[in-house]
C-alpha cells in the first residue's frame, strides 16, 4: 500500500481491502489520522528507531517509501502489495485486529485468517500473539464458540 497525503487511514484501508472500517469511522479513532500525522508519529516513535535504521542501511526487510516505513510482506501471506505499513500506535493496532477479525459478511474470522488479512497490509511486532489474545477475549466469539467437553 502507498499512502496519499490527503487520505486518512480509514480511507486507505477501505480502498485497499475488504476490511470493514465502519465502526471506527468516527473522529476519535486513531485510524482517522491523516498520513502526515501518521508519518510524524512513525518517525518519532522510539520503539521503531531500530527499524528506520535497518531500512536506511539497506535492509531487504524494511524500506522507506515516500517517507513511510514499510516491511516486506512475508512470502506465506497472500497480498496484492509487496510492502506492509509499519504500525506503531497500540490503539491503532487493536482497531486493525478488530477490523480484520470481524467480517460483516462471513462473521468473525479465526486467528489464521485474521492474520492473513492484516499482514497483507500492515506490520507490527508480536502481531500473531496480539491477534491470539484479541480473539481469545472476543465477547462475540466466546458466545458463539462451540462448548468444549
Ligand atoms: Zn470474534
Amino acid at each position: 500500500m502507498t499512502l496519499t497525503d490527503n487520505l486518512t487511514f480509514a480511507q486507505t484501508v477501505r480502498e485497499l481491502s475488504d476490511i470493514d472500517i465502519s465502526p471506527y469511522a468516527d473522529d476519535s479513532s486513531a485510524i482517522n489520522q491523516t498520513s502526515p500525522e501518521f508519518a510524524h508519529e512513525q518517525e518519532t516513535d522510539p520503539t521503531l528507531r531500530h527499524l528506520w535504521v535497518k531500512a536506511q542501511t539497506g535492509s531487504s526487510e524494511f524500506s522507506v517509501i515516500e517517507g513511510f516505513l514499510y516491511r516486506k510482506v512475508p512470502v506465506n501471506i497472500p497480498s496484492m502489495h509487496e510492502y506492509a505499513l509499519v504500525v506503531h500506535n497500540s490503539k491503532f493496532q487493536s482497531d486493525l485486529i478488530h477490523m480484520a477479525h470481524s467480517n460483516p459478511l462471513s462473521g468473525h474470522q479465526g486467528i489464521c485468517k485474521t492474520e492473513q488479512r492484516l499482514a497483507a497490509l500492515f506490520y507490527f511486532s508480536k502481531m500473531r500473539k496480539k491477534i491470539k489474545e484479541f480473539v481469545r477475549f472476543c465477547e462475540k466469539c466466546q458466545m458463539t464458540a462451540p462448548k468444549r467437553k
